[in-house]
């Protein structure tokens, strides 16, 4: 194989060895996200607790109704009881009364608001604990097949490798060291074609000295454009 020919096969592995590795990461994060489950339960928490908190609230408003309501009775009592005759303490006691008359309307009011926020909270619980439910039994099985999966290309990437070692105990040093300088800021197109006087790599157009250069070598050149190395298109 000429030189040109196994630092393209290089960079052919080398992309192939990242792709693989994305493949496997991709698997491993949802492994640990169990497939969207963790997110689940806790959508499912979420709306558990909301409903409790509704409903506390609901108690806590239902209690101050009757707090208010019996104070209501009491007020109502002194006031049409005919017990008071002081027209100072009868108009203060009418603007009590109006107050928590007020106040009274105001409980009850939102009362009913709570009790939709606490079913409707209800609803969502118990559709995405169905949900859980379903997405459980699935996940055993696509558990099985992503490690199953893993497996493969864990062994896949471990042949490269070894593909990989062999193809580049045929490069020289130079060009290795050069090759994997200039793959590290630049996977996959380290070495790369000029085509119609075009380095591929960076598109800047080369001068016609330079291009001769390129095209009569018979190993790559560094393009004076991005160090990248050259070959010619034919
Ligand atoms: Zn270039």
């Amino acid at each position: 194989m000429s030189l040109s020919n196994s630092l393209i096969s290089l960079q052919q592995t080398d992309q192939q060895l990242i792709e693989k590795k994305q493949t496997f990461v991709t698997l491993q994060n949802e492994i640990q996200n169990q497939g969207g489950l963790i997110k689940l339960r806790d959508k499912c928490e979420k709306q558990k607790q909301q409903e409790l908190e509704a409903k506390v609230e609901v108690a806590r408003l239902q209690s101050e109704f009757n707090t208010l309501k019996s104070k209501v009775s009491e007020i109502e009592q002194r006031l049409y009881g005919g017990s008071i005759t002081n027209v100072k303490e009868l108009n203060a006691i009418e603007i009590e009364y109006s107050s928590m008359r007020r106040n009274l309307a105001q409980v009850e009011e939102s009362i009913p608001s709570n009790e939709k926020i606490a079913a409707e909270a209800n609803e969502k619980f118990t559709e995405y604990t169905k949900q859980l439910k379903e997405n459980e039994q699935d996940w055993k099985l696509r558990l099985v097949k992503i490690h199953g999966e893993a497996k493969v290309i864990k062994d896949e990437y471990n042949n490269m490798l070894i593909e990989r070692k062999k193809v580049q105990s045929g490069i020289s040093k130079e060009y290795l060291d050069h090759y994997n300088r200039i793959s590290k800021s630049n996977p996959g197109s380290a070495i790369v074609k000029v085509d119609r006087g075009v380095c591929q790599g960076c598109l800047v157009k080369l001068p016609m000295s330079e291009l001769n250069k390129i095209r009569l070598s018979e190993t790559p050149i560094t393009g004076s454009c991005c160090s990248r190395l050259l070959i010619f298109s034919n």
